[in-house]
């Protein structure tokens, strides 16, 4: 179908609903004292940081919330951190790991540390940077930062770290130490992809990575990260192709770039591309390191919890059928349309191969528009069955063993 322009985005599926609750204990942080005009060396920072943390890891293993935001000189990090793991909790994060990642010098005795929150190692972990003060080895938290400062993405100094097919501009505080595996993850992620689908991918993608979507917003006007819900767009058609994220849908904003290689090649008059329910149900399904269906994360918190089982609740809420059209997905509940495209994609993947299903993007994608005519014709052209019978035979699968 074609398109004039094209901005691929993810949304995020909440699954659960947050509420509040508190505790009177006070931290009971057992440190060294010193004096307060000492300044600590980066190690020894490190170590009280890690105290912390590991001290905010049994706070919340105890619903001990005040314990944490003591912990805060100012109330609204702490309790943005706090309503946070009450989230996480009601997510039923048993295994909360803090592990601070980077931590820098700032000033006398401030350091900034970058905390990643963690709990199953198949989903994307969670980050929050921090300004610690110290009164001797005692840490507090001063407030949180992103490092970057401007008024859009073309102004911010970013930092910059090539990998051989990404240029990565991010905060001076992200991607650093352990986190710096994350460019060879993406590279793993786009190899997967090359070679299960036999395709030539772009070269090259530039690809803005956003400590938080409410600075994301700021800096692309909202054209990203507009809704807490909106955290992460493409533009495949910008040179090079352009991504726009924050750290969550990682693995599925590239397969939006990638998706160049499974359409008729752009025309100066139009570009021609497939329905937002295969093309987004494809970026779902390959969300994951090793561009495994069977892997995406899209329905993951902090724990991973597989695709299908977040389909079979949207299954009851929304009609797949309806999703076919653009108009249709785009009036449907998002979390909803994406796990159920994703759920979709994945059954043609994995029933039908890899590479069958790149013909089919293509011959889709080939199709004036996105009408059932327009999808029997890429359905009866790759697979031998009209559209509505592929998606029965899905459901049918899917459903096997109940859904609700
Ligand atoms: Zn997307």
């Amino acid at each position: 179908m074609s398109h004039g322009v094209r901005l691929l985005c993810v949304f995020s599926l909440a699954l659960w609903v947050a509420a509040c609750g508190g505790t009177t204990v006070s931290p009971q942080v057992e440190l060294p004292s010193s004096s307060p005009g000492d300044t600590l060396t980066l190690a020894a920072a490190t170590h009280q940081i890690t105290l912390l943390v590991h001290f905010w890891e049994r706070a919340y293993a105890g619903s001990r919330w005040r314990d944490v935001e003591n912990t805060f000189t100012g109330t609204s990090d702490g309790v943005s951190l706090v309503s946070q793991m009450i989230r996480w909790q009601r997510e039923r994060i048993h295994q909360l790991q803090i592990v601070p990642t980077f931590v820098q010098h700032q000033s006398a005795n401030q350091y900034v540390a970058t905390l990643r929150f963690a709990d199953d190692p198949r989903a994307v972990p969670a980050y929050r940077i921090y300004v610690f003060g110290f009164h001797g080895t005692q840490p507090r938290v001063l407030g949180s930062t992103t490092g970057l400062k401007g008024s859009n993405f073309d102004n911010v100094r970013w930092s910059i770290t090539r990998s051989a097919h990404f240029v990565v501009f991010h905060s001076p505080y992200e991607v650093q130490g352990a986190d710096r595996q994350y460019l060879a993850d993406l590279e793993y992620e786009r190899t997967q992809v090359e070679h299960e689908f036999g395709v030539k991918l772009p070269a090259q993608a530039s690809y803005h990575l956003y400590p938080n979507t409410t600075l994301m917003a700021r800096l692309t006007g909202n054209t990203c990260g507009s809704s807490s819900d909106n955290v992460g767009c493409t533009d495949p058609y910008t040179r090079p192709p352009s991504i726009q994220t924050s750290l969550w849908p990682t693995y599925h904003e590239p397969i939006h770039v990638y998706q160049l290689a499974f359409e008729p090649p752009p025309t100066r008059s139009a570009v021609l591309v497939a329905p937002l329910f295969i093309a987004e149900g494809m970026a779902v399904a390959l969300e994951d390191r090793q561009a495994d269906p069977r892997l995406s994360d899209y329905c993951s918190t902090l724990i991973y919890i597989p695709l299908d089982d977040c389909a079979r609740i949207s299954v009851g809420q929304t009609r797949p059928i309806d999703l076919l059209t653009d108009r249709g997905f785009k009036r449907s509940d998002p979390g909803n349309a994406y796990a159920l495209g994703g759920s979709f994609v994945k059954y043609l993947m994995l029933k039908y191969g890899y590479r069958p299903f790149a013909k089919f993007y293509y011959k889709l994608a080939a199709q004036p528009s996105d009408t059932l005519e327009d999808y029997n014709a890429a359905t009866y052209g790759i697979y031998h069955l009209s559209t509505p019978q592929l998606v029965q035979a899905w459901q049918h699968q899917l459903c096997a063993s109940g859904c609700s």
